[in-house]
């Protein structure tokens, strides 16, 4: 539709469920993400060399979790060293498996836990009797979650800090025109700034065009206040 078309256009993808994979501090999810969000960015980087003149920019608004391929898993000295082919091994995201826990009460539930989901789906064989009785016990769902993505991230001695949003800095990339502008630390705002001038958007008037037919645009629908966003709430009470 924009091939023709004279004003180009705006495209943002998001890779969000790094974000959830995080918050649930589940290593093989987390992993998996970054390797889709990486294809993404290879399509979207040859369309901008294949057009001069556009632009790519790639950037979080917080990391999440904050991980660390580091962890003390005993009162000794630590080894410098993290297990990889831990993560390797994970075929399912922990929420999947804490799902499928939950649902799971036939009589084979031990040989459930131990064959389909330990060994099958995290690739665990080294499991304890104390790891099984907890996954044999009547859990929320978020404990399960939680308890299986700690099975591998202490196997792999991968650190977590948070359930939620971390502080640390955050990586930006860009391709195309101009992009030598954001080498370097920046603020936030100077990403905004930067799209701002490129696009020679004059922000002011935007904002009373959005705002012309509306009490505010971040108002728009009247039933913004009524929206119910319970079932949602896997996916935003942490985000
Ligand atoms: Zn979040």
């Amino acid at each position: 539709q924009t091939a023709n078309s004279d004003k180009g256009f705006f495209l943002m993808i998001e890779g969000s469920r790094i974000d959830m994979a995080a918050h649930s501090n589940d290593p093989g999810t987390h992993v998996h993400e970054v390797l889709a969000y990486y294809e993404a960015v290879k399509v979207v980087r040859k369309y901008v060399d294949d057009h001069p003149g556009t632009v790519m920019i790639s950037v979080s608004d917080h990391e999440t979790g904050g991980l660390s391929l580091a962890r003390q898993i005993n009162s000794t000295y630590p080894q410098y060293l993290w297990y990889p082919d831990v993560i390797t091994r994970i075929k399912n995201s922990s929420y999947a498996l804490a799902v499928q826990l939950a649902d799971y009460w036939k009589a084979d539930r031990l040989n459930f836990i131990n064959e389909t989901i330990l060994r099958g789906s995290l690739g665990i064989d080294d499991f304890t009797n104390e790891e099984v009785t907890f996954l044999n016990e009547n859990q929320t769902l978020q404990s399960y979650e939680y308890y299986l993505a700690n099975l591998t991230s202490w196997r792999a001695q991968i650190g977590w800090a948070t359930h939620g949003h971390s502080a640390v800095d955050v990586n930006l990339y860009a391709r195309g025109k101009d992009t030598e502008k954001l080498r370097g630390n920046h603020e936030n705002t100077y990403i905004g700034e930067f799209i701002k001038d490129y696009l020679g958007l004059d922000l002011d008037s935007i904002t009373l065009k959005l705002n012309s037919d509306n009490a505010s645009f971040h108002l728009s629908s009247p039933n913004i206040t009524s929206f119910n966003a319970d079932h949602l709430a896997h996916y935003h009470h942490l985000h």
